[in-house]
C-alpha cells in the first residue's frame, strides 16, 4: 500500500486495489489459508475450484488493517497476513524498511553514497573493512528497478556489510533523515497487536514471516530455530494456529536446514518470492511460487493477462 507522505515508496494504491480485485474475482476463484492447507493435507488439490488463488499481504502493514481488510470484509473474501512479529510487538521499524524511508527522504542519493564512505572510513580499522572503492565496484551495480547508487545503499546496508555495523549505519541514517523516534514510526507504520488479532477473529489467516524478518538462508541452524519457535509463539499469542500453519520467507529465501525445522514445527505451506503460478500437483508445498501484485492487472477491463491464460489452459 501507498504512503502517500513517502511518494517515492513504492506500493499499491488502495483505488487500484480495489481494481485489482475485481479483476480477480472475474478470472479466479479466491480461496482461504485453510482451504489450502486442507488440499495438501489430504492430497487432494481437485477438492480445490479451478483457477484457485490466495490472497497474500507480507509485513504486517496497518494499512492492510485500515484498508486491505474492510474490502476483503465486505467481498466475503479471505486474505493471508505475515507480519514479522518482532516489529509488531516491540514496536520496531525492520531494516529493510528504514532503508526504503530512508531512500525516499533523501533526493540526492550521493548524499547517502557519501554518507556510508564516511562511514566506512570511520569503522575502516575497527571492521577490517576493504576500500570505499572496492565495495562501490562489487555494489553500485544498476539493476531493472534501481540506479546504482540505490542499489549502493541497499546491497551495502541489507548484505554487503557485518550485521552489526550494517545496523549502525542504517540507524544514523534513519535518525538522520526520517524520524528521530522509532517507536512512534512503527506504530503508525505496522499493524498493532490488537489489530493484527483483531484479522484473525474476524476470517484472515495469520502466517508466520519470521520474527526478526532475518533473511533465513544465512543465519546458523540454531538460529533458524529459534526465528521459527518465536514467530510460533507470536501466532499462539493472537490465536492462530501454531501447529498447522503458513511460513512465508522474509525476502523469499530458504535452505535445507531450514526445511528440516519447518517439518518439524508441522508447517503445511511456504511461500517464495520466486515469480510463478504454483501447481500442486508437481511443487514441493514447502517451497511455492508467487505472483507480485504487479504480475496482475489493475484495471478490471483488461483482457486477462498471461499469468491468468497459463492457468486456465493449465
Ligand atoms: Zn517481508
Amino acid at each position: 500500500m501507498k504512503h502517500s507522505r513517502y511518494p517515492e515508496i513504492k506500493g499499491l494504491d488502495i483505488a487500484l486495489f480495489k481494481e485489482q480485485l475485481v479483476y480477480i474475482k472475474k478470472h479466479y476463484n479466491v480461496i482461504s489459508a485453510y482451504d489450502l492447507m486442507d488440499a495438501i493435507k489430504s492430497n487432494s488439490t481437485s477438492d480445490l475450484p479451478p483457477q484457485s488463488l490466495l490472497l497474500t499481504f507480507d509485513d504486517g502493514y496497518i494499512d492492510h488493517f485500515t484498508d486491505v481488510f474492510p474490502v476483503l470484509d465486505r467481498e466475503k473474501l479471505s486474505g493471508c497476513f505475515f507480519p514479522p512479529a518482532k516489529c509488531i510487538l516491540e514496536s520496531q521499524v525492520l531494516d529493510v524498511n528504514k532503508i526504503h524511508f530512508i531512500l525516499a527522504c533523501v533526493p540526492d542519493k550521493s548524499v547517502l553514497v557519501n554518507y556510508i564512505y564516511q562511514s566506512l572510513d570511520e569503522n575502516r580499522s575497527l571492521y577490517h573493512l576493504e576500500s570505499s572503492e572496492f565495495y562501490w565496484q562489487k555494489c553500485g551495480v544498476p539493476s531493472r528497478y534501481d540506479t546504482a547508487e540505490v542499489m549502493f545503499v541497499k546491497y551495502m546496508l541489507q548484505r554487503e556489510l557485518l550485521e552489526k555495523l550494517r545496523y549502525v549505519i542504517t540507524n544514523e541514517l534513519f535518525k538522520k533523515f526520517v524520524s528521530n523516534d522509532e517507536k512512534a514510526f512503527s506504530k503508525e507504520l505496522y499493524s498493532s497487536i490488537d489489530q493484527i488479532s483483531c484479522l484473525q477473529r474476524n476470517g484472515m489467516y495469520i502466517g508466520s514471516h519470521g520474527f526478526d524478518h532475518y533473511w533465513l538462508n544465512s543465519i546458523s541452524e540454531d538460529d533458524q530455530r529459534k526465528e521459527i519457535d518465536l514467530s510460533l509463539e507470536f501466532l499462539k499469542k493472537i490465536g492462530s494456529d501454531p501447529f498447522r500453519w503458513i511460513m512465508c520467507y522474509p525476502y523469499g529465501e530458504y535452505n535445507e536446514s531450514l526445511l528440516t525445522i519447518l517439518k518439524e514445527r508441522n508447517c503445511s505451506v511456504g511461500l517464495t518470492t520466486k515469480v510463478g503460478v504454483a501447481d500442486l500437483n508437481s511443487d514441493n508445498p514447502l517451497t511455492l511460487p508467487r505472483l507480485d501484485t504487479n504480475d496482475l492487472p489493475k484495471d478490471s477491463k483488461l483482457e486477462p493477462n498471461e499469468w491468468t491464460i497459463k492457468v486456465k489452459s493449465g
